[in-house]
């Protein structure tokens, strides 16, 4: 503690509410939340992989948005960077800035949280507890094999793929933001995609058992994530529009291969947070990767192939190039 949470000694402290709250069991760490730093043995032949992600209120989700689900989300981005290197979770920080100490809100979030950490075998063995405008900040630990799944790993003649469905969470958020609307069931649908994602962990850690995959999971719209992996990998890439795995809910706003909505077609190719993986693999590959998710239990759909041309483009049924200036996020443009 540098600075107290709170003055009122009425009030629990910042070392109650970290008890309280953020302290359970950690029996795969050396030693957990209570000490200066907390002590990690990796296992032996492994990589230890480390990711952070801040949720920012006002800026990733709304200050009065349901604490029980900024506990998972908080947890699932992270997680979703673990799934994207074929990482094995394991443990986690949590850094919070809180406004004011509201232990309702706190018990929910911490339950959305331990709730998914759970599922992943993910353990919390630290973070900072601190006043100040909400924000969220993990940072994830995993293991990997020596070769994990990485943005540069992408050749030309490779298939590119997409898991589950994309669009929906982005939908969700135009629903919410009233620029459509969506009837009950398609709201509910796009807005656990925004409010809950799931992180595709079993898949990476399925695809990483294959020779050669590039991988990145698409947190800022399809385009501009694939974009990262074409840069890292000096290729380019040919996308079958018709052949995007579009969320149930945008398909009908989608006619034929040419979509005619603006809308639809931004949240297809440039909503964020749909928490997808987006991969290459070898075209031969193709069954392996199919089996991968079976086990992982997600769809998985091809659609496109890596060029040596280092342009990215996407194409109509008629194989014609569409004129496209959807971008994904960027928090400085
Ligand atoms: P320091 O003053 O050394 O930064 P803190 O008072 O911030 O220590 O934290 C005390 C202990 O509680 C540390 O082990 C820290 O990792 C842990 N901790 C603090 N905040 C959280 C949190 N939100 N979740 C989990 N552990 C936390
Ligand atoms: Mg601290």
């Amino acid at each position: 503690m540098k600075t107290a949470l709170l003055a009122d000694p009425a009030m629990p402290s910042e070392f109650d509410l970290i008890q309280q709250f953020f302290t359970r069991p950690t029996p795969s760490a050396v030693l957990g939340v209570g000490d200066d730093a907390a002590l990690l043995l990796v296992s032996a032949g492994k990589l230890l992989a480390v990711s952070s992600d801040m949720l920012v209120a006002g800026r990733h989700f709304l200050p009065d948005a349901d604490p029980y689900l900024l506990g998972h989300k908080t947890l699932a981005v992270n997680l979703s960077d673990l799934a994207a290197m074929g990482a094995t979770p394991r443990w986690a920080t949590l850094a919070l800035a809180l406004p004011a100490v509201d232990e309702t809100w706190l018990s929910a979030f911490s339950r959305g949280f331990f709730d998914l950490a759970d599922r992943f075998g993910v353990e919390l063995i630290g973070g900072d507890t601190t006043a100040g405008p909400l924000n969220l900040c993990v940072t994830i630990f995993g293991e990997t094999d020596v070769r994990p799944l990485r943005r540069d790993a992408a050749q030309p003649g490779d298939d590119i793929w997409v898991s589950g469905d994309l669009g929906g969470a982005a939908l969700g958020l135009a629903h919410l933001q009233g620029e459509t609307v969506l009837n009950d069931n398609d709201a509910a649908a796009c807005l656990a995609r925004l409010h809950r994602p799931e992180p595709r962990v079993v898949l990476g850690l399925a695809l990483a058992a294959l020779p050669r995959i590039a991988a990145i999971d698409v947190s800022d719209g399809l385009l501009a994530d694939l974009g990262h992996i074409l840069e890292r990998s000096a290729v380019g890439a040919e996308i079958a529009m018709a052949s995007l795995p579009a969320h149930p809910a945008l398909q009908p706003m989608l006619p034929e291969s040419l979509p005619d909505s603006d809308l639809a077609r931004r949240c297809l190719l440039a909503g964020g947070d749909d928490y997808e993986l987006c991969f290459t693999a070898p075209a031969q590959d193709a069954p392996a990767v199919h089996a991968a998710a079976m086990t992982a239990g997600v769809a998985v759909s091809r659609v496109g192939r890596i060029t040596l041309s280092p342009e990215l483009r996407v194409l109509d049924q008629k194989g014609v190039q569409l004129p496209i200036k959807e971008r994904g996020f960027d928090h400085f443009a």
